[in-house]
């Protein structure tokens, strides 16, 4: 695998699976060639959807990938979905872990979709925290969810419809971002959101109670912009 440059990249870094992480302080990040009409976009919260919230993974050992993850990437790659990873990573603002061991762990983790048949389009993510310990990443930022930096980048970076794209998170800031970003549908999985204090105006969430769920409804092109379906079964308000 590609090593990574620890901090500071100004460029996308690609590995051996052509697959790239963007750094939050990018102002302009280089757009991909592209042509043709603009493509959906699966957005993917990692923490909480990806894997397992332990609060803080930092290593191989912490990272416990969520079941139905792969189907459920694989599946938005058989319909033609860039599949994009937004992340805050305030670890890394709060000195609990480096940029360069996130970078270690995320190539990692790209590798393990690859392998698995369901390879990633990005990866983006956010260091910064207003509270931050280490001071060059202290400060509110565009790309810090609920802001829709992150999303917007990869928009204009892989030429998305966002309209026609989707969100599949677990906390309220993840919804703040894709409601900002102006997605099509936006998926809260798990519990996490009842433990956070919501938004005034609640965005236009489905909540679901875990990944193979958020798959049954993207397998059966349920999303609210795709062609109509019944799925209400699927869409359960957690207790
Ligand atoms: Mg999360």
């Amino acid at each position: 695998m590609t090593e990574v440059s620890a901090i500071g990249w100004t460029e996308p870094q690609a590995n051996d699976h052509g697959v790239s992480m963007i750094c939050g302080p990018l102002a302009s990040a280089p757009r991909l060639p592209s042509s043709g009409p603009l493509r959906p976009a699966l957005f993917l919260d990692r923490d909480g959807v990806v894997n397992l919230d332990t609060d803080f993974v930092s290593t191989r050992e912490a990272f416990v990938f969520q079941d139905g993850i792969f189907d459920l990437v694989r599946d938005a790659n058989a319909a033609d979905h860039a599949v994009v990873v937004v992340t805050n990573q305030s670890g890394i603002a709060r000195g609990l872990f480096s940029e360069a061991t996130f970078h270690t762990l995320t190539q990692w983790m790209i590798a393990v979709f690859a392998d698995n048949d369901a390879p990633l389009s990005r990866v983006y993510y956010c260091p910064f925290h207003p509270a931050a310990k280490v001071e060059r990443f202290r400060g509110d930022h565009p790309w810090r969810k609920p802001a829709p930096g992150m999303l917007l980048a990869a928009a204009a970076d892989l030429g998305l419809d966002l309209a026609r794209s989707a969100l599949v998170g677990d906390r309220w800031s993840d919804a703040g971002a894709a409601e900002a970003a102006g997605l099509g549908e936006i998926v809260l999985v798990g519990n996490r959101a009842d433990t956070e204090t919501p938004p005034p105006v609640l965005p236009p969430v489905t909540r679901l109670p875990a990944i193979k769920d958020a798959r049954a409804r993207f397998a059966a092109r349920a999303w609210r912009f795709g062609p109509a379906l019944d799925v209400t079964q699927h869409a359960v308000k957690l207790a």
